[in-house]
Parts: C-alpha cells; sequence; structure tokens
C-alpha cells in the first residue's frame, strides 16, 4: 500500500485522475514529471508540493524553474531527469502514466530502484516484455497494474487457487466508435470522428488506438506478460457498455468478472491502495439502470490491428516492440493529418511484415527496432 507516491506522467488524463485519488486517500507526493505542459504541472507543484519534477522538453523545464522559484522544488529536465524522479529514493511506489515507449526506460529505472510499479502505461510492457519482468523479479519488485481490464484480471485472480487451475483471461472491449462499421465506410474518417471515444474520455493517443481497436492488440500484449498466460489463453469479446471490465475462466468452467461504472479511478485506486481497499468518489454501479449488458465477437476483419499483435506476441522476441513503435508513429501521422485512418493498420502491418526479430533482446535491441519502425513507417506513407 503506497504512502509516498511518484506520479510520471502527472498532466495527462491519468496522471490528474491518478492525483486526484492520492488527493482522497491522502498519499503523499513525492516528484512528477510532464513533457510540456507546464502551466497544469506548476498547478500541481504548488496544492501537492512535490520534492522534485522533471520536464522533458528543456526549454519548458527553464521557463517552469522560473515560476516556482519561490518554491523549494528541485526542478530536472529531459529524459535523464524524468528516470532521476522514477528512481527518487523518497517514494515507495511509482506511477507510469507517460504515453508510448518512452516510459520503458523510467519504468526500469524504478523498478530497479526498487519501487512497487503501478503501470497504465501499457507501451512498456508491450516493447520490453521479458525486459520489464525479468528486472522485477530480479528485484523482488510487484507490477500491479492501472489498465481497466487488467485490474479487473488482476482483481478476479486475488484467491486463485494455482496457476494450473486458469484457463483463460477475457479482455472486455467497447468496440471503439466505429463498432458495426465495415472497412470501406472508415475510409474518410476524420481525426474529430476518431477521436469521439463513447465510454471513456484519455489521452489522444489512446483514444485513437481504441478507435483503431490497436488498443486490445496492445492489451492483449499486456496481458500476456501481466499474468504469464501465452497469447492463445487470451481471449476479447466486445462489450459496448464498459460495465464488466474483464473476466477470468477457470478450469472448472467458472468465471469471474470485475464490473464497475466506467471510471478510471477505480483500477487507479486499486493499484495504489493494495491489497487494501477504500471509499472512492466514484459513482455506485446500478445494474439495474443498464437494464441489459451486451457481448459479441470483435470484427478482426475491419480492425486488423488485434490480430496483428496476436501475431507478434505468438512470434515473440521483438515482434511486439515492432508492432508498437510503427503504431506510435502512425497514430501520431493520423492526428496529424497525414494519413488515413485505416493506413494505421496497413503501416503497422507492413512494418511487421518486413522486419525480422524473433530473438531474445536488450534495451539496445528494443531502441533499434523503435527506429526502424518508425523509419519504415514514415517511408511508406502513400
Ligand atoms: P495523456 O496523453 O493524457 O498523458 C500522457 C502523459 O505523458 C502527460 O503527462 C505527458 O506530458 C507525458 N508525456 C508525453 N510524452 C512524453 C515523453 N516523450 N516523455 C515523457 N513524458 C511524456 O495520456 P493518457 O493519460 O491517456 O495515457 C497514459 C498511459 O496510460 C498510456 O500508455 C495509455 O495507454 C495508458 N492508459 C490510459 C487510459 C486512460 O483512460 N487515459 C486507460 C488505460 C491505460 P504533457 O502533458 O506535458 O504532454
Ligand atoms: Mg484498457
Amino acid at each position: 500500500m503506497t504512502e509516498n507516491l511518484t506520479i510520471l506522467g502527472s498532466t495527462g488524463s491519468i496522471g490528474t485522475q491518478a492525483l486526484d485519488v492520492a488527493r482522497k486517500c491522502g498519499f503523499k507526493i513525492k516528484a512528477l514529471t510532464a513533457n510540456s505542459r507546464i502551466d497544469v504541472l506548476e498547478e500541481q507543484i504548488r496544492e501537492f508540493k512535490p520534492e522534485i519534477v522533471a520536464v522533458v522538453d528543456e526549454k519548458s523545464a527553464t521557463d517552469l524553474k522560473q515560476r516556482v522559484k519561490d518554491t523549494n522544488v528541485k526542478i530536472l529536465s529531459g529524459n535523464q531527469g524524468v528516470c532521476e524522479c522514477a528512481e527518487y529514493k523518497n517514494a515507495d511506489t511509482v506511477l507510469n502514466s507517460i504515453v508510448g515507449m518512452a516510459g520503458l526506460e523510467p519504468t526500469l529505472k524504478a523498478i530497479e530502484a526498487k519501487k512497487t510499479i503501478a503501470l497504465a502505461n501499457k507501451e512498456t510492457l508491450v516493447a520490453g516484455g521479458s525486459l520489464v519482468t525479468e528486472c522485477a523479479k530480479k528485484n523482488n519488485v510487484s507490477i500491479l497494474p492501472v489498465d481497466s481490464e487488467h485490474s479487473a484480471i488482476f482483481q478476479c485472480l486475488q484467491g486463485k487457487p494455482s496457476n494450473k487451475a486458469l484457463k483463460k483471461v477475457i479482455l472486455t472491449a467497447s468496440g471503439g466508435p466505429f463498432f458495426g462499421k465495415k472497412k470501406e465506410e472508415l475510409k474518410d474518417i476524420s481525426v474529430e470522428q476518431a477521436l469521439k471515444h463513447p465510454n471513456w474520455s484519455m489521452g489522444a493517443k489512446i483514444t485513437i488506438d481504441s478507435a483503431t481497436m490497436m488498443n486490445k492488440g496492445l492489451e492483449l500484449i499486456e496481458a500476456v506478460w501481466l499474468f504469464g498466460v501465452t497469447p492463445e489463453k487470451v481471449d476479447i469479446v466486445v462489450h459496448r457498455e464498459s460495465v464488466v471490465h474483464s473476466l477470468v475462466e477457470y478450469d472448472d468452467n467458472s468465471v469471474i468478472a470485475q464490473l464497475g461504472v466506467p471510471d478510471m479511478r477505480i483500477p487507479i485506486q486499486y493499484a495504489l491502495t493494495y491489497p487494501e481497499r477504500f471509499e472512492s468518489p466514484v459513482k455506485e454501479l446500478s445494474l439495474a439502470d443498464y437494464g441489459k449488458l451486451t457481448f459479441s465477437y470483435p470484427d478482426y476483419d475491419t480492425f486488423e490491428c488485434i490480430n496483428i499483435c496476436r501475431s507478434a506476441i505468438t512470434k515473440g522476441g521483438l515482434y511486439p516492440a515492432c508492432a508498437n513503435s510503427a503504431n506510435e508513429q502512425a497514430n501520431l501521422l493520423f492526428r496529424q493529418g497525414k494519413i488515413g485512418f485505416l493506413d494505421i493498420a496497413r503501416l503497422v502491418r507492413e512494418t511487421v511484415d518486413s522486419f525480422k526479430g524473433d530473438k531474445d533482446y536488450t534495451l539496445n535491441d528494443v531502441l533499434e527496432t523503435d527506429l526502424y519502425a518508425r523509419e519504415f513507417v514514415l517511408s511508406h506513407i502513400k
């Protein structure tokens, strides 16, 4: 259970909700980081009084230093600064809510410094799966999931009899804003349309990942690493209402689910109070108000990113890192209006198809794969 908390990516959707949880649960904030949004960060410094803060963008870090020189906070800059916050001695828990694989090195630093990890940054596990899990094992560090589906599975696994008894984990998917649509209808989707998620309000990158359902592919890989299951033991079911957050099935065909209104403060709080449960400001779930809950199979032809990810993790090695980085680049290009919606999946597929990398890997290999995938995507925009 957390007492002293560091939040990496505190200015984002998860970061600000984590601070809301920290405010209500009374956790002390020791370190915060952001990329460049110093207006939000300045307010956070004044309210939560962290001891150190890092801003990736150098100029924003210099500006922030000026703005908060009336306080005692120490301002660091660059990725190096974020890593220093990750390993900062006065915190016991690090919540990583950085977006993208920029979160990988800070996660590793935090693990090496023996912090408990509350992990929202799924790209960390997708890109660096074995590096992260082996490092955690070596340092005897727990990785507690924040992603709602993985928090649900983690909750369903409390009291689990033995590893053998687990038959599968079942991830629920909202289906995103384009549920029911076919490929031909998605050709001319605008950025604004793709940014309208039916159930969750999230950062831009993950919202686009939900529209392509790459998010569910990344979550499949995340589940493999978090729960030590093989990819074929991870099922996906579309559940439009986002009330059942995920399920596990045991060998006796008993299925256990975790439910709640869709609000990330529940999984964030559980990761931070585990193994305890505190009261929450989140609304109670009233099933009768919903009336009915629906479930259906994903449309794998339209949302091909799910199977690209399944095949990448089945092949293993650096394939998931390659798929993740290709997606990060393609997702950004789409948000910048430089490619169409369907180009995202096409570019991820072409990048992974062009790649060879089914071997054990080091951090350096993951970083090289990142460069390869981004360059491949940039040179294959049609
Ligand atoms: P946001 O875009 O809202 O926030 C991202 C945070 O990371 C911000 O603090 C941002 O700083 C910082 N950041 C951006 N780029 C970098 C970088 N290169 N190096 C260091 N820090 C950086 O994202 P979300 O909060 O939506 O998502 C965060 C993570 O949590 C993602 O991995 C996402 O998949 C996962 N997640 C999110 C959910 C949600 O509901 N939002 C649900 C489940 C998982 P700045 O503000 O200065 O740009
Ligand atoms: Mg999720």
